[in-house]
């Protein structure tokens, strides 16, 4: 089994690009944030402990995050795509750590690079299917549904993330400044990792991402 990841802020595309990369390769899909998702929208323990700190933009502890993805990580034998994990150093580190331990490789380390004035539109104009088994993206502007509200793919209502209002983006932009730095370092010598562009539109930014996932890593 090989670990891929892509890191980036909040609306750099990556739910977006990992929904895309999985159509065209055999990996399976962790995105911690639509777990957590899942489990606030079934009322679960899990969502009921996290529901808030999610609605007002702030992470989620290392401890539960961590014990979370490895749970899905034991009961899992294909390579995997990370899309919002790990977040912090500490995640990093707890990852590195399982990966040793079960022979893990690691693949791909993808930096989606979007500058982030461009983001912050991206966040408040999205819209996301409601079924979780879809999870399709949406922006009102550059890619809006063909009925407003519904689901090009299923047919399911969309919504607007509580979280993807102006005040909880800037308080996860304040999170990701405060985390990603040490990220990225802890990352930047390995042999999968690049920078990527990611202030394109999203069919060029899929293009361009392809080839990194079909050489040997
Ligand atoms: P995302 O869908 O990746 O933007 O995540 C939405 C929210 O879920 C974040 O703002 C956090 O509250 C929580 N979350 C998702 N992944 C993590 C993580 N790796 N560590 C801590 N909190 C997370």
């Amino acid at each position: 089994m090989k670990i891929h990841i892509l890191l980036g802020p909040p609306g750099s595309g990556k739910g977006t690009q990992a929904k895309r990369l999985l159509g065209k390769f055999r990996l399976a899909h962790l995105s911690t944030g639509d777990i957590l998702r899942d489990a606030v929208s079934k009322g679960t323990d899990l969502g009921l402990t996290v529901k808030t700190v999610m609605a007002e933009g702030k992470l989620v502890d290392d401890t539960t995050i961590n014990r979370l993805v490895f749970e899905r990580l034991e009961n899992e034998s294909s390579d995997v795509l990370f899309d919002g994990y790990p977040r912090t150093l500490q995640q990093a580190e707890a990852l590195q750590a399982f990966m040793t331990e079960k022979s893990v490789r690691l693949g791909r380390v993808v930096h989606i690079n979007v500058p982030h004035q461009a983001l912050e539109n991206r966040v408040i104009r999205r819209r996301v299917c409601t079924n979780s088994d879809c999870g399709a993206i949406y922006h009102l502007d550059n890619k809006p549904p063909k009925v407003s509200d519904v689901c090009d793919l299923c047919s399911s209502p969309l919504k607007h993330r509580s979280d993807d209002t102006s005040e909880a983006f800037r308080k996860r932009m304040e999170e990701f400044n405060a985390t990603f730095l040490p990220l990225v370092a802890f990352y930047i010598s390995s042999p999968g990792f690049v920078h990527f562009d990611g202030n394109q539109n999203s069919e060029d930014v899929f293009t361009a991402l392809q080839p990194l996932f079909t050489e040997t890593h």
